[in-house]
């Protein structure tokens, strides 16, 4: 089949315990975008145990059709069960572009998709545009970390498919007025695609408290050099009653849950006092909390950006200054 003859944009909509998750509908949102310029339809995939009465949701959420695929094999995310489905539905109807989330899921399943039906991914896409002459699909992502923007294309092979994370992408309103067909599609699983068995699914604790409300926010960034060092980081939080943040690299290296990531993915923050310690001060770290009320920066480059947005700066090593605060901070309340 010649590549031009593949048609539509597919957003898979991720759901858990039947509850679609916002990067689905962020991702109809671009979609809808997307499937316009091209003069297409936007499509949701929907797999699951029972989700059929949420695949109109998907359609107030702007997508035109929804195709659901529900099978009691498909209840809880399995790598083989998704994509062995994914891979016969894109196969049989053939859509020019595939959006997922950049979720656990997401990051999953769409290389295995990608590689089974032998196209491209690019993955933590920030933005995604058609190319007007040629309506290739312009995937552009952070790269060589986050210094340059690259723009990657998939010309020869379709579909075009892409991840991108959560809140890069702005949902649509919801309007409850759109209407869209919904196409139920049998999954053609047995019990033999399935050698996993889950034996029980246990749900991370999520914050307790949201950064966004904290009145005191310390702040971690790479310069805290490894994991165990947030450890501190809790101590001065605690003495100050605050709670312990940080920018996207500490998040991407898997030292603090991405609840507590500050910045333009992140969350926007303005607390009374924050402490960046160890943290750059790239803008898109900045503009998540330059609204701060009193900004303390600590890092051992005094060329660091951020100083141009603390308004107290401490030139040095945050394993010297932080457990010296904390030590100067118990001898005042003693
Ligand atoms: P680095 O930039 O590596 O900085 C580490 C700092 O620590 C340096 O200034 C260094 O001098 C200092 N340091 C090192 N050792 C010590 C020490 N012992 N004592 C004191 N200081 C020390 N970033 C975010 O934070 N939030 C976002 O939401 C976000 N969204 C993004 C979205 C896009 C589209 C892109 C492209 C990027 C985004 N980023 C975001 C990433 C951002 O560009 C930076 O890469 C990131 O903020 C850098 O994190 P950092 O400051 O912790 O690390």
């Amino acid at each position: 089949m010649a590549i031009s003859e593949y048609k539509g944009v597919w957003v898979f909509a991720e759901q858990r315990g039947g509850e679609i998750l916002n990067v689905s509908l962020e991702l109809l949102g671009k979609g809808r975008e997307l499937a316009d310029s091209l003069g297409t339809k936007l499509t949701a995939v929907l797999l699951g145990d029972q989700v059929k009465d949420i695949a109109s949701e998907l359609i107030h959420y702007g997508a035109d059709e929804v195709i659901v695929v529900e099978d009691k094999l498909l209840k809880v995310y399995m790598t083989e069960t998704y994509t062995k489905v994914m891979t016969k539905v894109i196969n049989e109807r053939k859509p020019d572009i595939i959006l997922m989330g950049a979720t656990a899921i997401g990051r999953d399943l769409a290389p295995r998709v990608s590689a089974r039906i032998h196209t491209g991914l690019t993955a933590d896409c920030t933005s995604l545009e058609i190319e007007e002459d040629t309506k290739n699909l312009l995937m552009t992502r952070p790269a060589f970390g986050g210094n340059i923007m690259a723009t990657i294309i998939c010309p020869d092979h379709k579909p075009q498919m892409s991840t991108v994370r959560p809140g890069v992408m702005v949902k649509m309103e919801r309007d409850e007025c759109r209407s869209g067909e919904i196409i139920e599609l049998s999954s053609e699983l047995t019990e033999k695609d399935v050698n996993v068995e889950i034996i029980e699914i246990v749900k991370e604790e999520k914050a307790k408290m949201k950064i966004e409300e904290a009145e005191v926010l310390v702040s971690g960034g790479r310069g805290l050099g490894k994991k165990e060092n947030f450890a501190t980081l809790e101590l001065l939080a605690k003495e100050l009653g605050g709670l312990v943040s940080g920018s996207r690299a500490v998040v991407d290296a898997g030292w603090i849950d991405r609840d507590y990531q500050v910045g333009q993915t992140g969350k926007t923050v303005r607390p009374n006092l924050y402490i960046a310690c160890g943290i750059s001060g790239a803008i898109q770290h900045v503009t998540g909390m330059e609204d701060s009320d009193l900004i303390i920066a600590i890092n051992k480059n005094s060329t660091a950006p951020i100083f141009e947005v603390a308004d107290v700066g401490i030139v040095g090593d945050v394993e010297k200054v932080i457990p010296a605060v904390i030590e100067e901070l118990k001898a005042l309340k003693e």
